[in-house]
């Protein structure tokens, strides 16, 4: 018999409330002996692991890593082979530009077993906090989620076309900081510079808000902000509302604030 050598669950954390877990997810972290989290989890839902747990701080920010990828592959590693259960705990969806691919793959080739728990990504979160659907009949046939950060902004082939379709509600994850270049790609490729955006910071978290402005004007809308902000551009943006919603209506330069009361 081969040496059992250990398993890890790959679990999304869902937006950050901590309502927003799957019942899976939260039985995952109620057991789990040793838990690597990213920055984007909330610390209450850190603190629903065991006292006795090991919880560690293996989070990125905005590209800044605290903990180099090959640093946390072989903490996981090391922890499941000591025969803990091991929970590797990503925001949102893992599947969602977290890495969930590189990380099972190295765990599997060293014989880790790897367990995958879905979590609520932040557009599905986005969508529900301001009242819009990601598609829409009539008018927004697909949604596809992207990063505006590759590249420095710029989107190209059959990518751009998808993201330039005004059928597309393109969803930019870690867009902010390129937002004017992002825009700037999409117009030059056909989108309509009138197409409705919103600016999303802090879905499902405390502290949610959005801006709603249009794609030629979404780089001051982006603006500055401390929270994990997405970027929704589609027909489906004019659609967001949100009972909490107390501001609601344009400024000087077009950019209409949506924001939620506290
Ligand atoms: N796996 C995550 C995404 C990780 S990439 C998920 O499925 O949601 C990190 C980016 O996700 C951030 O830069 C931001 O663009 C977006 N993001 C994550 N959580 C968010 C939130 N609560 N509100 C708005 N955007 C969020």
């Amino acid at each position: 018999m081969p040496r059992e050598a250990g398993r890890v669950l790959l679990v999304g954390a869902g937006p950050g409330a901590a309502d927003l877990l799957t019942v899976r997810a939260l039985r995952a972290v109620e057991t789990a002996q040793a838990l690597l989290y990213d920055a984007l989890v909330c610390d209450e839902v850190v603190a629903l692991a065991p006292r006795a747990c090991l919880k560690i701080r293996a989070g990125k920010r905005s590209g800044k890593a605290s903990m180099a990828q090959a640093e946390i592959n072989q903490l996981m590693l090391t922890l499941a082979r000591r025969g803990l259960r091991v929970v590797r705990l990503k925001g949102g969806d893992s599947s969602v530009f977290g890495r969930s691919g590189e990380e099972a793959a190295f765990l599997r080739e060293r014989g880790v077993a790897v367990e995958v728990v879905p979590g609520i990504t932040a557009a599905s979160a986005a969508a529900a906090e301001f009242g819009f659907p990601l598609t829409h009949r009539g008018g927004a046939a697909r949604v596809v989620l992207a990063t505006a950060r590759r590249d420095g902004g710029g989107f190209a082939g059959a990518e751009l076309e998808a993201l330039a379709d005004p059928a597309t509600t393109a969803v930019l994850y870690m867009g902010r900081e390129v937002a004017a270049a992002a825009s700037a790609s999409l117009i030059r490729a056909g989108r309509s510079p009138a197409t409705p955006v919103l600016v999303v910071e802090n879905a499902g978290r405390p502290g949610a808000r959005a801006v709603r402005t249009t794609l030629d004007a979404l780089a001051p809308a982006a603006g500055d902000r401390d929270g994990p902000t997405l970027i929704v551009i589609g027909e489906v943006a004019a659609l967001a509302k949100s009972p909490a919603l107390v501001d609601l209506r344009p400024f000087e330069e077009g950019v209409a604030i949506a924001q939620l009361a506290v």
